[in-house]
């Protein structure tokens, strides 16, 4: 009985859906497979079509010991499932409960005899409170899902550097048996990075195949069902098919003995995540390795002189750094693009320039479609304002403009 964790402490990067397809996808090969709840949310109980009402057991009274795992647990599409509720954050609120110990997971999953699964998945909420360090102390492996974004690249990071310290803590040797793209837009540039600097840091670790971006997967687990009882014919569900198969493959490898060493070099922080567009299904690919080549266009030279104080100097930007800030720049009017050209710059690569404030704040918020963050700091690096108040900016202003290493766009006076 192979024990398989969920986890990136990065949320909504499709932890759950994973879980639940490849867990059906498993079922379907005529493995013997359950999955555990460990989340509040219970999305994972829901994307099953399961809610239990507030009487019936669920996993709290596993956990409590309240009930038997028999007693609690419900079959779907040749599933056992362990479902949870929000009853589980009432067992993380009363420390003294019985979600006191990182091990009671484990403990409950020991009494199961070894040859009744194949395979128990166990799906975690995003941080690493009381929940995902019972899931980490449970599981043999890891799966990591990341949606190509930049912020569950962090989540991956954070987790990968804290594994050492959380196989002490929880004496349990932790390793990741795969990272999986879960819900990725090749035509994004920086997704398309994320997923060359994953296999270049974690090689093999990282699934091969990826799970395309599909509406079905949203709908599947809005009704209940997984992505293949709900449009087995889909390129979603063929996704998921090919996962499941080379999940089977890295599991007889990872078999052998542990070779974990320490925590490889993950990759530098990068900026922020892309903007995600919509993307039609389409058939899934290998991505190749190889450093993707059609990039972005580098930000053109100004024609028009731009209001600038000092020029900047040569750009230290990397590839995420270029292709963010190209998007910022994309979305600008064209009067002002020249103008951001030179200002824009990443932390290592400060500006000064003047600007009108009035029209700084235009920009902002043309650019400010919930995936940037714009601040207006001080020389101390307080915030003063965002830049949504801007009648209390005296204009016009002298800035420095940078991207904080988490990419959001900072604004010294
Ligand atoms: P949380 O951290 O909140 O538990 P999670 O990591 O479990 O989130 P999911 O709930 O699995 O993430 O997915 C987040 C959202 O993304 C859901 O609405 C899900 O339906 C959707 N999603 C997952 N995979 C895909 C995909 N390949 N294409 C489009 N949407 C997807
Ligand atoms: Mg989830």
């Amino acid at each position: 009985m192979i024990i398989i964790g969920f986890c990136n402490l990065k949320g909504g990067v499709g932890k759950t859906t994973a879980c639940q397809n490849i867990a059906v996808g498993l079922a379907r090969k005529g493995k013997r497979v359950a999955v555990v709840d460990m989340d509040p949310q219970s999305n994972l109980s829901a994307g099953f079509g399961v809610i239990p009402s507030a009487t019936d057991p669920q996993v709290f009274d596993l956990l409590s010991g309240g009930a038997e795992w028999d007693d609690i647990l419900r079959i779907k599409e040749g599933v056992d499932i362990i479902p949870s509720s929000l009853d589980l954050t009432m067992a993380e609120l009363n420390q003294t409960g019985p979600l006191s110990s990182d091990h009671v997971l484990r403990d409950a999953l020991k009494k199961i005899s070894q040859d009744r699964y194949d395979y128990i998945l166990l799906d975690s909420p995003p941080q690493l409170g009381i929940f995902t360090r019972n899931v980490l102390a449970a599981c043999n492996k890891i799966i990591v899902p990341m949606d190509g974004g930049y912020y569950s690249l962090f989540g991956l990071k954070l987790l990968d550097s804290s594994l050492d310290i959380l196989s002490e803590r929880l004496g349990n040797e932790l390793e990741i048996l795969g990272i999986l793209m879960t819900n990725f837009n090749s035509r994004l540039y920086i997704s398309r990075q994320i997923y060359d600097d994953v296999k270049k840091n974690f090689g093999d670790v990282l699934f091969e195949k990826y799970i395309s971006q599909s509406v079905s997967l949203i709908e599947a687990s809005n009704m209940g069902f997984s992505i293949f009882e709900y449009s087995p014919k889909s390129k979603a569900a063929q996704c998921y098919k090919e996962v499941t198969e080379e999940l089977l493959k890295k599991l007889e490898k990872f078999s052998a003995p542990s070779t974990r060493k320490a925590a490889p070099v993950v990759v530098k922080p990068k900026k922020k995540e892309e903007k995600q567009e919509p993307e039609p299904e389409q058939a899934p690919e290998k991505i190749q390795a190889a450093p993707v080549k059609k990039e972005p266009e580098p930000p053109e030279e100004p024609e028009a002189p731009a209001p600038v104080i000092n020029s900047r100097p040569q750009s230290t930007a990397g590839p995420y750094e270029e292709g963010i800030k190209q998007e910022v720049i994309d979305m600008l009017p064209e009067s002002r693009k020249a103008m951001w050209s030179q200002m824009l710059a990443p932390i290592s690569d400060i500006t000064r320039g003047e600007i009108d404030v009035k029209e700084l704040r235009e920009d902002f918020e043309r650019c400010d479609n919930g995936r940037y963050t714009f601040y207006v700091l001080n020389d101390e690096q307080e915030s003063l304002w965002p830049v949504m108040y801007p009648d209390q900016i005296v204009e016009p202003m002298r800035c420095v403009i940078k991207w904080d290493e988490y990419g959001a766009v900072e604004v010294f006076m």
